[in-house]
């Protein structure tokens, strides 16, 4: 029996791929979604559209890739296991083929620190991870390379991963990359933009630790 919890999680999926959809982020079958749940995780279903996607058809794996339900696990259920076996600070992970993110991807183009928000993927840039055809351990390998010392990447010739200690999270990152993306290509075709000093990163980096509304006993 699954119990409320579980429901609710099931549940949190489903939305977020809606979200994605109506945001622009994901089209199709495009993209998918995964967060931990106890020593499992709840991964979506393999070519299902999220419009038509519901919360009993999400499916439960393993760490070891043992799935249980009616339906295939996403066919990049070994990114998603290998980013939150590795990365104890992620609970969740979003892959999506967003216009701008992966027009940079296409080129093989990594986003330097053209914006302070930059600091929002952990780093001074946001890589982009060697191309290797989709649900292979090749392109897990790669992206687990790419993603190191980062909150998300650029997957060559495909997409972006973002990630986050919970889905919301997740899915913010995801809009902030593409958003990022988007002022990379357009600033690219006015001519050759400027960029941050890592020095200046590591600053902002340090500000969003206390950044956003705080209740006066926070202060
Ligand atoms: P799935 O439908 O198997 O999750 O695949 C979509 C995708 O984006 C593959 O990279
Ligand atoms: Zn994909």
């Amino acid at each position: 029996m699954m119990d409320y919890v579980e429901v609710q999680k099931r549940t949190s999926i489903v939305e977020a791929c809606r979200w994605m959809l109506a945001q622009g982020l994901s089209h199709g079958t495009s993209g998918n979604i995964s967060i931990r749940n106890g020593d499992r995780l709840l991964i979506t279903p393999s070519g299902v559209p999220c419009d038509r996607m519901s919360p009993e058809e999400i499916v439960e794996m393993e760490f070891n890739g043992n799935w249980h339900g009616a339906l295939r696990p996403s066919s990049e259920w070994r990114f998603h296991i290998d980013i939150l076996n590795s990365r104890k600070d992620v609970n969740a992970v979003v892959h999506c083929h967003p216009v701008y993110a992966t027009s940079l991807a296409i080129c093989g183009r990594e986003i330097p620190a053209i914006h302070y928000m930059i600091a929002a993927a952990g780093g001074e840039n946001v890589r982009c991870a060697k191309y290797a055809t989709f649900g292979t351990q090749k392109l897990s390998d790669n992206v687990l390379a790419a993603i190191q010392g980062r909150n998300c990447c650029l997957l060559a010739n495909h997409g972006m991963i973002a990630t986050g200690v919970n889905l919301e999270r997740a899915l913010w990152l995801a809009a902030e990359l593409e958003n990022l993306a988007q002022q990379y290509v357009i600033s690219l075709s006015i001519g050759h933009p400027l960029t941050l000093s890592g020095e200046e990163i590591e600053k902002n980096i340090e500000l969003f630790k206390h950044y956003g509304p705080k209740e006066i006993s926070e202060k």
